[in-house]
């Protein structure tokens, strides 16, 4: 697909290099946990890995199956555009009926992505005749998962309570891993269905599961894993249940919180334990106990958060270890081996951040509502003060010169009349990680139609 040829030649290098490797190794991480008896959970991980006919329930594939040649086509057909490729080879530009649009340096599907779609598309292919599952949406993306559905995979129905119904997925059944991983409770779960299993978890999300895994070998209790991402997104919801003890953060307030209960709090100190447990009840590991757990952590982040802030959190808690335990033990009290944001979410806030600072009347986001790497551009475009809007689509704009459009601390959708000013409108646009070229072109359609 067109947009695994626009990754940087760097980034090529090392995702190529990791690709099949660190999954390995976070299924080696496991094991090894096993052997000291200190990771029940992560043994279920292990055993799904060796899993083969003969030896264990379902049957586990990690790769796509030979036939991309095969779903090229059809990819090409579906996700990539002429026109976004004539733009990111003549200098992301366009101008036309009185608007000049210009888009960032990088955006749209990133290799992950690419990646997980084309393994969705392979497995269709390779057992056409199977009923084949997913657990989640494979991407944030409402075009590409309606797509799977259409090719007759079928999303895991939920029950009342909210949970996964996994008694659908019958014997000899595929079953599909989305790109943010699926939880080590999902996975015991489908393992035990009798199925084949398709994971296609993007590498840099299990670097960040190999990450907490290490976690456990830390001091005493080991280090709580400290995770800033968002509680209920799937990617943290898999992170989290890798890690012998963890603590959510969502951003640097939150991050603030905690820091002020380990200074004041923690050994019985005088911190108000009470709302603290109350305030992260959602965000904790079984048995948390902030006055235990807190004594050492260690700083891990889902693969799509704002790097900044990402950073502004780690230089928050080293700080606050300092402060309450001294550089000579920092050691056993605080590890961050620096962040685990991923390559194309870097380059995608990077790009927007260069983008802000043209001079532009608006921006347009473009991403599914529910993209966490998306919703994070469009808090970069809301900082710079620029007018913004985060659209999932072309049916967004319209009728005529208005836009219906996602706040970033709203989950209604609102509309806006008017939104292109009146003369020469300059336009800043990107799309988050899992945005199709063909819907930056469809968008791009939208505008230009409103001033035929
Ligand atoms: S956004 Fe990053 S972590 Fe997510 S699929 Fe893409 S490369 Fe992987």
């Amino acid at each position: 697909m067109s947009s695994m040829k626009n990754r940087t030649a760097g980034a090529d290098d090392k995702e190529a290099s990791f690709a099949v490797g660190d999954q390995i190794e976070a299924v080696k991480e496991s094991e090894l946990l096993t052997a000291d008896g200190s990771s029940a959970a992560s043994s279920e991980i292990a055993k799904v890995d060796e899993a083969a006919p003969d030896k264990h329930k379902s049957v586990y594939h990690r790769k796509g199956f030979g036939l991309k040649d095969e779903v090229e086509g059809e990819l090409k057909k579906e996700y990539e555009s002429d026109l976004v490729a004539e733009l990111r080879a003549s200098g992301n530009v366009i101008s036309r009926n009185g608007m000049t649009i210009k888009l960032a340096e990088a955006f749209g599907f990133c290799w992950g992505v690419d990646r997980a779609v084309s393994m969705a598309y392979e497995t269709r292919k390779h057992f056409p005749d199977r009923r084949i599952w997913i657990t989640n949406e494979i991407i944030h993306n409402p075009v590409v998962n309606a797509n799977l559905r259409e090719m007759g995979i079928e999303f895991l129905g939920v029950r009342s309570d909210g949970s996964k119904d996994f008694s659908s997925i019958g014997r000899g059944d595929v079953v599909i891993l989305p790109a943010f991983g699926a939880s080590v409770e999902e996975m015991r779960i489908i393992e035990g269905r009798n199925c084949e299993i398709v994971d296609t978890t993007c590498p840099w999300v299990s670097r960040v599961w190999n990450r907490v895994v290490k976690y456990a070998a830390g001091f005493d209790h080991g280090y709580t894993a400290i995770i800033h991402g968002k509680p209920n997104h799937e990617e943290t919801v898999a992170t989290a249940s890798r890690a012998h003890c963890y603590l959510i953060v969502r951003n640097i307030e939150e991050a603030g919180l905690v820091a002020s209960y380990i200074l004041s709090g923690v050994d019985g100190a005088g911190g108000d334990r009470e709302a603290f447990m109350k305030r992260f009840q959602d965000a904790v590991s079984p048995g948390f106990d902030p006055d235990v757990h807190l004594q050492s952590i260690g700083i891990a982040n889902q693969t799509t958060m704002l790097k900044g802030e990402t950073e502004q959190i780690g230089k928050l808690f080293e700080k606050t270890m300092l402060q309450k335990y001294g550089p000579l033990s920092i050691d056993k009290h605080f590890i961050s081996p620096g962040d685990t944001i991923c390559d194309a979410t870097q380059e995608r806030q990077d790009a927007m951040l260069k983008l802000v600072d043209e001079k532009l009347d608006l921006m347009l986001v473009i991403g599914g509502f529910n993209s966490s790497n998306t919703g994070h551009l469009q808090e970069i475009a809301e900082k710079s003060h620029l007018p913004s809007y985060h659209i999932d689509g072309p049916d967004c704009i319209g009728p005529g010169n208005q836009i219906r459009f996602k706040p970033l601390d709203g989950d209604d959708c609102q509309s806006k009349v008017n939104f292109l000013p009146a003369g020469d409108v300059t336009i800043g646009l990107t799309a988050g990680a899992s945005t199709p070229d063909q819907l930056v072109a469809q968008v791009l359609d939208k505008l230009f139609s409103i001033r035929q």
